[in-house]
């Protein structure tokens, strides 16, 4: 059972308040808020540590490697990777898929196929149209369904000998459905095609386990679990971390570097050109520790009774309708009141002290198939409250009481 009063004390910018109201945070899948735990291991960083890594000898540089390196121990044993080396420091998701997509085009030939979702995150699919217009390779799209599903057996039907690249999110960030990626990662291999699974929005609900699941890239950010901002993972198969060539040069990644020729660093260093986000690559770690020490069973179990009850509740005001309804569904409520816009009932909200997310949330293609142009996304993290849910009602109603 998780006790939610004592996590919440973890949290110090929950006690903060916004427009006189105490502040009710439900953008989590935007980012999360960070505990006194990982705030303690960055201030700690800076106070102690602070060091540019892997080349002094200095006891500083050391010390500050050893932590950065540990934290991509904890992080390859979380994912269960199979080497610490096919964990990648980047800045994020957006870093991740960009790193691969870059990579994919000294393998892509022109008419290759490659496979993105109706549900994606524009991040998962604008790098893949540039990699497209670079190799003439082609892009196809799984459709979405009413609910907020993929149609499968039309994703079934899109693969061929010619699919080389299947990439699609975990959990979508603007509906908050959960793709059936196993599904998805096995049909893929059939065919030889590779897998890039977007899981920002999955890891801060579910453990993954990589080598279970066969996957052959991974990517996600640390602040979406109460880790920073500009730190991120992608996880890739030795094999094909090798294949790809890098992504930047510059000091860091190389073996040898002269004016004839360079050759590069091994794994993992060859994609980490210049100073990484050290202090970040640590406090990810930390993050880590923090989500576990709750335990992800105990996360999903309490946000699933958030979902059921936020659901429940919303749905009795009359004219707003709820975008995704699978069951297949994390903590995420994406809605609209009918005839209201979505950013109007944010800016209501705002001053009610209510943070939630209005507009596209990044991913037009699905506001496009519903022919809206935003909804109101409500997505609750382990340390909200019902209470905080029957605000974000009373707010909803108050919105459409003004604004009708
Ligand atoms: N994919 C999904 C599903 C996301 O939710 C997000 C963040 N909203 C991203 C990609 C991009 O993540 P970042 O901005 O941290 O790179």
């Amino acid at each position: 059972m998780l006790n939610v009063e004592n996590i919440r004390k973890d949290f110090p910018i929950l006690s903060r308040k916004v427009n006189g109201k105490p502040l009710v945070y439900l953008d989590n899948a935007a980012t999360s808020q960070t505990p006194q735990q990982v705030i303690d291991v960055i201030v700690d960083y800076y106070s102690n540590y602070n060091a540019n890594i892997h080349r002094g000898v200095h006891t500083l540089s050391q010390e500050a490697t050893d932590l950065y390196e540990a934290s991509r121990k904890k992080i390859q044993a979380h994912f269960n990777a199979k080497f610490s080396h096919e964990i990648i420091f980047t800045s994020g998701t957006t870093h991740g898929i960009n790193l691969v997509a870059n990579g994919f085009s000294s393998i892509l030939k022109k008419d290759d196929e490659i496979i993105v979702s109706a549900l994606e995150h524009h991040s998962n699919i604008v790098p893949w149209q540039m990699l497209c217009e670079r190799t003439g390779a082609i892009l196809k799209v799984i459709p979405m369904n009413d609910e907020g599903e993929l149609i499968i057996s039309e994703f079934d039907a899109l693969l061929s000998k010619t699919t080389k690249l299947v990439f699609v999110n975990h959990i979508s960030n603007a509906l908050g459905t959960i793709n059936p990626i196993e599904y998805i990662i096995g049909k893929a291999h059939e065919v030889g095609a590779a897998v890039l699974i977007d899981g920002a929005q999955s890891t801060p609900h579910i453990k993954p386990d990589l080598q279970a699941l066969d996957v052959d890239f991974y990517v996600t950010s640390a602040h979406k679990i109460c880790g920073p901002t500009g730190i991120g993972m992608l996880y890739g198969k030795e094999e094909w971390l090798k294949k790809i060539p890098p992504y930047q040069g510059g000091g860091e990644m190389i073996a040898e570097v002269t004016f004839e020729k360079t050759t590069y660093a091994e794994l993992p260093h060859k994609f980490e050109a210049g100073t990484p986000n050290i202090c970040g690559g640590i406090a990810f770690g930390a993050a880590i520790d923090y989500m576990n020490n709750i335990g992800f069973d105990t996360i999903a179990a309490y946000e699933n009774e958030l979902l059921e009850y936020g659901t429940e509740k919303l749905l009795q005001i009359e004219g707003l309708k709820i975008y995704g309804v699978s069951k297949h569904k994390t903590s995420v409520i994406s809605f609209n009141l009918e005839g209201i816009h979505p950013y109007d009932v944010g800016t209501i909200l705002d001053k009610l002290g209510i943070a939630v997310r209005t507009g596209h949330h990044c991913a037009q293609p699905i506001m496009d198939f519903y022919k809206i142009p935003g909804t109101v996304r409500a997505s609750f993290a382990f340390y909200n409250t019902k209470a905080e849910i029957d605000a974000l009602v009373e707010g909803v109603k108050k919105a459409k009481m003004m604004l009708s």
